[in-house]
This record gives C-alpha cells, structure tokens and sequence, in this order.
C-alpha cells in the first residue's frame, strides 16, 4: 500500500502492461469498467480524472447531467490475473466533474466517509470486516426472461439436479447426499481444483486468503474466505473476490452464482461479516468479565446492528431473493438476537479463540448480492449508534430456539420476511446513516426508489413457476 501515480506508471513499464482497466461499483454493486491503452494514462489522470458517460450506470446520473469522471486509486492498482492480455486494473473514485466535488451516490465514497465519521466520533480509529462470501457452481443455468413460465434450469455435478450419469462424459458414481456437502474429500468433491485455482487468482491479484472449502449445500456450493481488513479496503477485496470467482469458474466452463438461493430445499449462499473496533492497535471488543467475553462497546455494537437490522436488511440482504434464504432450517439467520452458540442467532460471537484480538461479532444476515461498500458502511454506522446511545440487545440466546414455546418465541424479533419490508423498514428508519453526511437522503431515496421500480415490482409483476402447480387447474 501507499502507492503513488508515479509507483503505478513504474509498474506499468517494469511488467509492460498493454492496458489500464479502470473500475468502480453502481448502486446495487455490479463492478463496471472501461479500457485505455497503457500508455496513455498520465499522472495527471490521477488528479484530473478520466471521463466517462454516467448516465447509463444503475442508480447514477440524469441523462442531461451525464459527464463523470472517474479518479484512480493508486493504492488499488493490481495486475488482472483473469485477463490475457497484460492489464493493469485500478479501482476508481468518481468525480462530478462541474462541482470538481467527489460524487455522493459513488459507493466507494459512501464507505469512505463511514470510515472518516468513525474517526471523527473518537469511538476507533479502524473497523475490520471479514466477510465469508458463500456460492454455487453450475454446470450450466439457463433462464429465459421473456417467457411468461420464467423457465430456468440449473445443472450441477454435484447435486440431485442431474439425472444422467456421466452426461459430460465424467464418473459421477460419487456425490454428496443431501446436505452432506460439508466437506468430504474428492471424489465427492469435485470442486477442489476449481477453488484453488480461485484462490491462487486471488493471491496474483493481492488477496490474502484464509480457507476454502465446499459448503453445506449438495450442489456445488462453496465458500473462500479472506484475511480481515479494515472497511474499504475490504470492500474493493469483496469486488475483486466476486470477479475472480465468476471468471474462474469461467475459465473451467462453469459458472458461478452468489444468488443468495438458487435452489429450494437445499442450504443457500449467506455472506456472514465478522466485525471488530480498533483503537491505536488495540481491539475494543474484548473484555473478560463479559458474556462470551465481549465488552460494553461490543455488546452496544450489537444492540445497533440488532435495533436497525430489519432497515440494514434492505442494503445487506437487498434482492427479492433473499428472503427465500432467510427461512427456518437452512442454518440461516431467523431471529434477531446475539449468541455464541445458537447459527439461528443473527449475531453469533465465534468462540475458536479467547484472545483479545480474535474477539468480534459475526452478523450472519446479509448476503453475497449486496453491494459490500454500502452494507459495510451501513453496518458499521448502526453499531456506532448503538456505542453512542449504549443500546442495550436482547439478552443472549444460547437455548435451541426451535425448542422454545410460542410464549418465549413471541418476544423474539425476526428477520424481515420480504425485500419490501425491508425497504418500507429503511425508509422509516435511516437517520443512523445520515449522521455525518455518510449516506444522503438523496442516496437513500434513489436506492429506495431503485429497488422498488427496478426489483420488487418486476418480480411482483410476473407469474411465478409455482403459482402454475398451484393455481393452473384452479
Ligand atoms: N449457508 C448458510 C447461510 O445461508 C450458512 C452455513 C454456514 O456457513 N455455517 O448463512
Ligand atoms: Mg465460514
Ligand atoms: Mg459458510
Ligand atoms: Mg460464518
């Protein structure tokens, strides 16, 4: 880190890069790119930014106030390992280019500002996130979004979806049962390859990789998992983590999803994010006298995260889809309450290590579709606000909620049930993301509007595959 434009001009010559990828995330986090030639990029780009059309990018300008610009991040600068020809990738910041003011729907600002708000309250001086990002891999997903039937097929090796025995010409004698993915060697796994590959990419492209293994999922399902880091580098790490999963998979003709539930039945894909506060170098989340070892700044963390999770959802867990993941039985989150037991929690408190420096919350709700730099942000400003108010969460649930009487059960809060409550949940309570003008009300607004118009109400309008076996002959 700290490179400067003059380091990444270096590094353009010393590896004779041929192109520069420039790159920033829309509203509901799809990375989007453009290309100019290596020798084209000047250190005053860097300053002075590179233009580009936003008119056309989900979430961002008007049509008659189109002209952006995007300003590179040296810092960011990372050769593509996914790429042929010789392309050195750079993560932007976007720039209106009238106001010369740094753009307030751009997400990667949105987290930045998050991080500098943390600061300016004198809570910590860094939060870490750790995000486990699970997936599927498909033989093949076809879908037809035109038809009425909304016909899709998906197609794993792995899975019960495959009828034929050797259909790609491969022994398929073995394969998880169901739910039994978690994890048996090869030949049950069949993806072992597949991940390391994966992950040797993310190493070419300077992601510290922790673990990877298949998932509970029988069909295909992983998980890689990166080494903490602090919010907005995380969040570019998230972006690139997304991409070499996708390509990779590519690379080995399948293809992956970070669908939240692409399957009903089987376990779906959750992005649990493993949280802790900082201050000069010291963690603040550990104390010893405290319940599972955590300290009030801990446990106020988790009262905001638990007091605003139903608006949090909307960013965190924030397609129609989701909602389909959140359901009793799927080692999914339900109830909004904090254990370090209990994987039905919301917030689970890992219990591998009683060091200081391991202790952290694990908020288990959102899912790999959110856009990691606005749930990052979002998360960390509800358990800010829960350190400043000192909000108390429920007590700690240890006992097995399915056991627990309908009297006990009806004092526990639940995960929302649908993208719209959700939504409706955040347009009532955000002022926790508006402190210190880290989201805007225009952001709020437009990403309310966004996922309404553009998401609930498409899905809402269409015939659904099931409403067929239930209704057709009705
Ligand atoms: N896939 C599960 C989820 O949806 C979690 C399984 C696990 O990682 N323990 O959150
Ligand atoms: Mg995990
Ligand atoms: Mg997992
Ligand atoms: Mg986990």
């Amino acid at each position: 880190m700290g490179m400067t434009p003059k380091d990444v001009l270096a590094m353009i010559k010393e590896h004779d890069i041929k192109m520069v990828d420039v790159r920033f995330t829309d509203i509901p986090g799809t990375w989007q790119h453009f290309s100019l030639p290596a020798s084209a990029l000047t250190e005053d780009d860097f300053v002075n930014g590179i233009g580009f059309d936003g008119s056309s990018i989900r979430g961002f300008q008007a049509i008659n106030e189109s002209d952006m610009l995007v300003v590179p991040d040296p810092n960011t600068a990372f050769i593509d390992p996914m790429l042929k020809i010789p392309t050195l990738a750079l993560i932007c910041d976007i720039r209106d280019p009238i106001t010369g003011e740094q753009y307030t729907r751009d997400p990667r600002f949105i987290a930045r500002k998050a991080e500098e708000y943390l600061r300016n309250t004198g809570i910590a001086d860094t939060a870490y996130f750790g995000p486990e990002a699970e997936f599927f891999l498909f033989n093949d997903v076809r879908f037809d979004q035109g038809s009425h039937f909304g016909y899709y097929f998906l197609d794993s090796d792995e899975g019960i979806w495959n009828s034929g025995a050797d259909r790609h010409g491969k022994n398929l004698a073995y394969r998880p049962r169901y739910k039994e993915g978690y994890f048996p060697c090869p030949p049950l796994d069949t993806l072992q390859d597949v991940r390391s590959q994966i992950t040797l990419n993310m190493m070419a492209a300077g992601i510290e990789v922790e673990v990877h293994h298949h998932e509970v999922a029988t069909a295909g399902q992983c998980e890689i998992d990166m080494r903490f880091d602090s919010l907005l580098n995380m969040a570019d790490k998230l972006i690139k983590y997304k991409y070499i999963v996708k390509n990779t998979a590519r690379e080995f003709g399948l293809t992956a999803t970070f669908m939240p539930k692409p399957l009903f039945g089987d376990n779906g894909s959750g992005m649990h994010c493993h949280q802790s506060l900082w201050k000069e170098g010291q963690p603040l989340f550990y104390d010893p006298k405290g319940y599972a070892l955590l300290s009030d700044t801990a446990r106020w963390y988790i009262g905001g995260i638990l007091t605003h999770a139903p608006a949090l959802l909307a960013i965190c867990a924030p397609t129609t889809n989701s909602y389909r993941r959140l359901v009793p039985g799927f080692e999914a989150p339900i109830n909004l309450v904090y254990s370090q037991r209990n994987r039905s929690a919301a917030v689970r408190i890992p219990t591998y290590s009683d060091s200081p420096k391991a202790r952290r919350i694990e908020f288990r709700a959102p899912d790999p579709t959110c856009n990691p730099y606005l749930a990052f942000a979002a998360m960390l400003m509800a358990g800010i606000d829960g350190i400043k108010k000192r909000i108390e969460p429920p007590p700690p649930l240890d006992v097995d909620i399915y056991e627990l009487s309908a009297e006990e059960k009806a004092h526990i809060r639940g995960t929302p049930g649908s993208l719209a409550e959700s939504l409706d949940a955040l347009e009532a309570d955000h002022a926790f993301l508006l402190e210190g003008g880290v989201f805007t009300s225009d952001v709020i607004e437009t990403y309310l509007d966004y996922k309404r118009s553009r998401e609930l109400i498409q899905v809402a309008i269409r015939p659904h595959p099931y409403e067929f076996f239930m209704y057709f002959d009705a």
